[in-house]
């Protein structure tokens, strides 16, 4: 029997997958994407309208040469694709001076020279007055922010890739991989729905499904159920298009942040903190849990308090990937060194799959990374 042969084979086609695959695809490589579930699908953690995209990145400094790569890399993709992908809204950032968030985000704009807006509340205020920010705040404006439409951007990489030549399976389950032949250079197969196909690199891009595809590094994360809730706003006040930013607040019940009223949805926000464990992906409790929409309403009542909290419109379940350190794992398996993948992207990579598609391929076409990437090291978690 013949088994199908192709230079890379990605495994899971969601932010990253997409991606991966259409820049390996416009590189001239034979590519084959698999995935459970049809493009841009809701099982994942690729789905929910909208993502922030923001360059003052207050999680850490190094993210933002990929971030500023990951901007041109959508401009791109946008060129191609008739619907619109980003909205830059801006971004309203604010917190304790001496928290997280506000500090974080005004050293990576000090280390990379980037274009912020240092405010006090009162400025804000009389700028925004849709926000309410208590006195003692920081507040910092990113004007070079706002928000992608994540299943546009997964189905738009997506039709790049067909565009460029690439294969794309979905409906299929993949049981697992294993290399070939005497030496690990020689190749992979993958086991898909019983029949195997090969390869000569995989990229695994498999989200909260990474552990079990990754068993070297499985133990380390954690995957947490992630809702999201939209409410009814008046358009003219928190509308897309009416100069109203969107936000993201460090307050002492956690991390909160959320978007412009868009195409009729009324405005969206979640809690970044927290998050109950999810034992099985694919059976993730997707019901409405009231406490959980009551701290969100509890967070809009207060700082946007012309939201009407009391009307929830709708709600979705998705899910972070969480590495022990909050930080991106993207690299290459120490023992097969040609498997390259990004998991543990602990919910703020999506603005940045358009740049982690394009260096996952380089990585498996052995080309140039131009970035650094300790950052994003597995082997940060290995001990002694
Ligand atoms: C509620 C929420 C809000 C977020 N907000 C932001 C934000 O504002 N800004 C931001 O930058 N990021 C945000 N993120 C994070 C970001 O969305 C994720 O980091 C990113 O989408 C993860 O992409 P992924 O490709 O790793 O996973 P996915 O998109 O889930 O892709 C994994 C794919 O692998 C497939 N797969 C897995 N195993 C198999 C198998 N065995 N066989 C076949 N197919 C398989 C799955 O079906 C899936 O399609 C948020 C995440 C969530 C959940």
């Amino acid at each position: 029997m013949t088994t199908e042969h192709f230079d890379i084979i990605v495994i899971g086609t969601g932010g990253v997958g997409s991606s991966a695959l259409f820049h390996s695809a416009k590189r001239g490589a034979k590519v084959l994407g698999l995935d459970r579930f049809p493009p841009a699908h809701d099982r994942g953690s690729s789905h929910g309208q909208t993502r922030l995209i923001r360059q003052a990145y207050f999680e850490h400094p190094d993210y933002v040469p990929l971030l500023l790569r990951a901007y041109e890399l959508w401009e791109e993709l946008q060129s191609g694709f008739e619907e619109q992908l980003y909205f830059e809204t801006g971004v309203l950032e604010a917190g304790p001076v001496d928290g997280e968030l506000v500090p974080g985000v005004l050293q990576s704009a000090a280390e990379h020279d980037l274009d912020v807006e240092h405010l006090t509340p009162h400025e804000a205020h009389a700028r925004w007055p849709q926000y309410w920010i208590p006195e003692h705040y920081g507040v910092v404006f990113e004007r070079r922010a706002g928000f992608l439409m994540v299943e546009r951007c997964v189905q738009a990489h997506l039709d790049g890739a067909i565009q460029a030549g690439a294969t794309i399976r979905t409906g299929v389950e993949v049981q697992g991989w294993q290399p070939f032949g005497s030496h690990p250079q020689q190749g992979y197969a993958v086991t898909v729905d019983g029949q195997l196909i090969t390869a000569d690199k995989l990229i695994i891009t498999a989200g909260a499904w990474s552990p079990t595809l990754l068993p070297d590094i499985a133990g380390k994360f954690q995957i947490l159920r992630k809702p999201l809730h939209w409410f009814t706003a008046d358009e003219n006040t928190y509308g897309t298009d009416t100069g109203c930013p969107s936000f993201l607040f460090e307050v002492p019940e956690g991390h909160f942040y959320g978007f412009t009223a868009h195409d009729g949805r009324g405005v969206k926000a979640a809690k970044h903190s927290g998050g109950g464990v999810v034992a099985d992906p694919l059976n993730v409790d997707r019901s409405l849990d009231e406490s959980e929409r009551g701290e969100v309403q509890n967070f809009l009542r207060r700082y946007l308090p012309d939201v009407d909290a009391d009307s929830p419109e709708d709600h979705t379940v998705c899910m972070y990937t969480m590495s022990p350190d909050s930080h991106f794992v993207i690299d290459r398996l120490k023992l097969f060194p040609g498997v390259a993948f990004a998991c543990g992207l602990s919910g703020h990579g999506f603005k940045f799959t358009s740049a982690i598609g394009e260096l996952l391929a380089l990585l498996a076409l052995d080309e140039n990374v131009p970035y650094q990437l300790e950052l994003f090291a597995a082997d940060r978690f290995e001990s002694g």
